[in-house]
């Protein structure tokens, strides 16, 4: 299929593709072919997405143009690359982060205007994919932004869902789920690659036979088959790399297309096509929760065949043998979802390119690395054996026989019965599963948390007879956030000012943040930050107001909980906060409260019961304070529907307080803490997660910490909790759990809140009636330093400044360096 044409070769010659820098005049008549040409749409009638559209693929142009001269040079160098394996991503809008990247913001934005479009009403318009739950999808998406920015060789492997995660919407205060249809006014950033499939099997099963040499052969045969197609959406590094994120979607395999004669058959074909494309319809909206539907798994498998097919044809086309796999690809599995590449690699190599098992061994345990992601134990992925089985036979085969030789290593080393039965792939408590964080564990040479003390944990805890077996296969890699798109692009007015103060080096280097510590004693630097601050909030009030009818005092305290709804998040011990403030005004002992404006946001997953009914809670809350005269300005409360990356730009920039309140040992690291003090909200927290290493960074001065740690949850919890004795012994607990069931809430409706009341003085397994009064104290602390606005904006600059550390840059950096082993390939642009 490959073409040979020297002459257009020679047309995309580095110095033909030289100029980068575009001016204004050039977007704007970039922009008017696109719009006539590339659209077909006359600007009498373009509609504000033709507009968008055009825009985007005037954008799109120059990020290929960099993204094919990166492929160029790593193809060169036949350098080491990175495949990054994620089930989910949370990439956000394009137009604004590639605008940055390219540097052509403002150039982009007179352009525009002088054809009378706002640009921000273009950025507007962007429907962003929401093929990701939350922080694990975000935490993809900020990893490729700083892989392209770093000039790491890779590409980010996933799936692309056609309905992404649901649009909630609020129905008499319950969450409503509606459908994601983020392609329905097409999508301008991806391009099809046809030519680029891969047949994936399913089910049947197999047969061993020989190889003319006496060796083992072993025949799948499948009984259904599809195919996966590359869709590829071009990733830019800031003034730096362009990388790929490669999506598969699942399509009938042509061969069973249309060959029919009758018109049954023609019929039995197309509802063929349409099980095929099932695959890939739609992303499973659980965060931190597996429901183990039969879909689930193929999802998993499917792209994980597509993607390591993928990487054996990309490194077979650099000319390599396939023994050599693991010195030019580093394979990261972003959590257990894509584990299922560890026998299908073995699968791939000993089936199908006949390698011998031990030589497949040590090329697969050499190639993966695996991030594990939760402590939470509904979380950890587990697979019936039976399901597994039939679904995939050959993979059942080939994850016993890998069982079969570890747990024969733990026999030689002497294990006891009952340390192999724990450690064994195979869990044979109740149904036989497929414990797949063990799978995934075995069959990788490094294994990594997510923050320090989610490591250790993760070590003592969790896999413990994993780290103890191999000790220096265990690491820590704290994540970090895209900075540029969630302070650069996002919070302009503050990047601005930072710029002006310290230079632009901060773009990619966060560290250099430092440089604002001296300006925090500088009066006119701290008016005119806590100006930025007013200004965002302004901006999130109107927003506030457009969504959900409610007015915001832009000079209250903003105090946010945004991130999925989870009980171990803790959005109702914010709740209980709440009232015990709405009760004290009631009863006249109002004196000490700050006027306050509480925001919330985030999806509860469909079936999870508890979480929805938080919502709800939060919801009738809202409708009480909100419409009582008697609180009227100093407390209002608002759950702001649909938090996705694009209200996210808007929330962090705009919060004077970050909630980042889990019970501890349960958070594995959070990035929204780091996006929130990246913009200069304080925190009030417990040591869990990242919350640790981002106290120790800002400074124990400046952060609110409070509650038990993770050992003291532990030692509470074996000895015994018993949340109602808390209940008794606390009077103003008492008021605010009774008035959960006393009516006020709903109308008369004592019965709506009660799982809610229940679940607190039964079992409380996230210890809300422990934690709760050095919650309400370190508020208390909290309304009284926001009294001092000089003090606050001290504290509000010095968190900023002390944010270096939580660049998602300098996490890719130590993935690069301790893990992957691999070299950036920084690609010369000639301005
Ligand atoms: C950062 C982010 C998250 C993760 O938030 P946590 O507070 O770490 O749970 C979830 N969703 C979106 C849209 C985000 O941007």
């Amino acid at each position: 299929m490959k073409t040979q044409n020297k002459k257009i070769e020679s047309y995309f010659s580095h110095e033909s593709l030289g100029g980068i820098e575009l001016s204004k005049e050039e977007i704007k008549t970039a922009f008017l072919e696109k719009l006539f040409y590339g659209i077909g749409r006359i600007p009498s009638v373009a509609t504000t997405n033709d507009f968008y559209t055009a825009l985007a693929l005037t954008v799109r142009d120059q990020v290929f143009k960099r993204y094919v001269r990166s492929l160029e040079e790593y193809a060169e160098l036949d350098s080491r690359g990175i495949a990054y394996l994620s089930a989910e991503y949370l990439p956000g809008p394009h137009l604004g982060n590639n605008l940055l990247n390219l540097e052509i913001t403002e150039e982009t934005r007179e352009a525009l205007a002088e054809l009378d479009i706002d640009l921000e009403a273009l950025l507007e318009q962007e429907v962003e994919p929401g093929l990701g739950n939350g922080g694990l999808g975000r935490l993809a998406s900020c990893y490729l932004d700083s892989m392209a920015t770093l000039g790491i060789p890779s590409i980010g492997y996933g799936i692309r869902y056609e309905f992404g995660i649901f649009n909630q919407t609020l129905k008499e205060g319950w969450q409503a789920e509606v459908t994601d249809k983020w392609l329905h006014y097409g999508n301008p950033w991806e391009v099809v690659r046809p030519e680029i499939a891969f047949e994936v099997r399913f089910g049947g099963r197999t047969e061993h036979g020989k190889n003319e040499d006496g060796t083992l052969k072993v025949t799948w045969t499948p009984d259904s088959e599809v195919k996966g197609t590359a869709y590829d959406t071009p990733i830019l590094g800031y003034n730096s790399n362009g990388i790929v994120m490669r999506l598969w979607k699942a399509e009938a395999i042509d061969s069973f297309d249309f060959s029919a004669y009758n018109m049954g058959d023609y019929y039995r074909a197309v509802e063929k096509k349409m099980r095929s494309e099932n695959i890939t319809k739609v992303l499973y909206p659980n965060d931190e929760n597996l429901s183990g539907k039969e879909l689930r798994l193929k999802q998993q498998y499917f792209f994980v065949c597509c993607s390591l097919q993928d990487i054996i044809r990309l490194h077979l086309m650099q000319g390599r043998k396939l023994n050599t796999l693991s010195e030019k690809f580093s394979i990261q599995l972003n959590d257990t979802h894509p584990s299922i590449a560890v026998p299908e690699l073995m699968r791939l190599l000993v089936d199908e390119h006949d390698m011998e098992w031990e030589e497949a061994w040590h090329v697969t345990r050499h190639t993966f690395a695996y991030t594990n992601h939760t402590l939470l134990p509904e979380a950890l992925e587990k697979w019936s054996v039976h399901l597994l089985g039939r679904l995939l036979p050959r993979h059942m085969e080939i994850i016993y026989e890998i069982n079969r030789r570890f747990l024969n290593e733990l026999r030689e080393k002497h294990y006891t019965g009952e340390q192999i039965a724990r450690m064994s792939i195979i869990d044979e408590r109740g149904e036989q599963s497929v414990r797949m964080a063990h799978l995934a564990t075995v069959g990788s040479f490094k294994v990594n948390g997510v923050s320090r003390l989610h490591s250790r944990l993760l070590k003592s805890q969790v896999l413990n007879d994993f780290a103890d077996l191999w000790p220096s296969q265990f690491t820590n890699i704290t994540n970090g956030v895209a900075h540029r798109r969630f302070l650069a692009v996002s919070n302009p007015g503050l990047a601005e000012l930072i710029s002006e103060k310290i230079g632009k080096q901060w773009l990619t280097d966060l560290p250099q943040l430092k440089g604002l510590e001296k300006y925090a004693d500088d009066v006119d630097f701290r008016e005119r930050w806590m100006q930025v601050k007013l200004q965002n909030k302004i901006g999130l009030a109107r927003h506030i107001k457009e969504r959900t009818g409610v007015e915001l005092d832009p000079s209250m305290l903003f105090d946010v909980h945004v991130k999925r709804i989870h009980e171990y998040k803790r959005q109702h011990l914010k709740v209980l906060h709440i009232l015990s403030l709405y009760l004290r005004l009631k009863n006249g002992k109002g004196e000490g409260i700050s006027p306050t404006a509480f925001i919330f946001g985030g999806k509860a997953a469909p079936g999870y019961f508890m979480a929805k009914r938080i919502i709800k809670l939060i919801t009738s809350v809202a409708e009480l304070v909100n419409n009582d005269k008697e609180v009227q300005d100093r407390l209002k409360v608002v759950f702001l529907p649909n938090f996705s990356v694009k209200q996210a730009q808007r929330v962090y920039p705009a919060a004077d307080l970050s909630e980042q309140i889990s019970m501890a040992g349960k958070e594995a690291s959070g990035t929204g803490n780091m996006k929130f003090a990246l913009n200069g909200a304080l925190t009030i927290g417990t040591l869990d997660g990242a919350n640790v290493e981002i106290r120790e960074e800002v400074g124990e001065e400046n952060f609110f910490l409070f509650g038990l740690n993770t050992e003291e949850v532990q030692t509470k919890k074996a000895s015994g909790y018993h949340p109602y004795r808390i209940y008794d012994r606390n009077e103003e607990l008492q008021e605010v759990i009774d008035f959960l069931i006393s009516g006020e809430l709903e109308n008369g409706n004592t019965e709506i809140f009660r799982p809610v009341h229940d679940n607190l003085l039964q079992q409380d397994p996230y210890l809300l009636l422990e934690d709760y009064q050095s919650y309400i104290e370190k508020m208390e602390e909290i309304h009284e330093v926001w009294r001092s606005p000089v003090k606050w904006a001290k504290m509000s600059i010095l968190n900023v400044a002390r944010m270096g550390k939580f660049s998602s840059d300098r996490s890719i950096h130590e993935y690069a360096e301790e893990i992957w082993k691999v070299e950036p390939v920084k690609v010369q642009l000639s301005k």
